[in-house]
């Protein structure tokens, strides 16, 4: 394939190491991945595989980190959960105000939302998640239970909660 940035050259195919600054985080670095180079401008083109999951994998081990978020972990977490700055707020319990303080730096998120917001991202399950089993339950008033169930193709457990028949 030819360099689309210069069309001077052909890209030239590699396994290498990838500085992934395209996610918002400075120090990810993805290990042996075909990475297309232009020799003539320089170029790069990484291939990256299961892009979802690789998201996922890196908000895992940012929830299991010992230190602190870093204000651009926040950014990054936030956005693996899908949420806009103000659904974040809402769903903290906090402001728009408060959430750009913490997203910029501004202001250290407290510990108590910080460990909210790793347990939220842990769960992979939002707010409206919860908010969508009580309707439920409010609506059709009766008693809902958790259904738990193995999926033997997918070696996987899955949940559901719904009416006990
Ligand atoms: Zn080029």
């Amino acid at each position: 394939m030819r360099c689309p940035v210069c069309v001077r050259a052909e890209l030239v195919e590699q396994l290498q190491n990838y500085h992934y600054r395209e996610c918002g985080l400075d120090n990810v670095i993805l290990a042996g991945i075909t990475v297309r180079t232009c020799p003539e401008c320089g170029t790069l083109a990484p291939r990256i595989p299961r892009i979802e999951a690789l998201h996922d994998c890196i908000a895992h081990a940012l929830v299991m980190k010992e230190e602190r978020l870093t204000s651009s972990e926040i950014v990054f977490l936030r956005k693996s959960l899908g949420w806009s700055g103000t659904l974040f707020a809402d769903n903290m319990h906090s402001d728009r105000s408060q959430v750009s303080k913490w997203e910029s730096g501004k202001v250290v998120m407290s510990k108590a939302n910080e460990l909210l917001l790793r347990e939220m991202v842990a769960r992979g399950k939002k707010i409206e998640d919860y908010k969508s089993i009580d309707a439920a339950r409010k609506e059709s008033n009766k008693v809902v239970s958790l259904f738990v169930r193995i999926d033997e193709a997918k070696r996987q457990w899955t949940d559901e909660w719904r009416e006990a028949a």
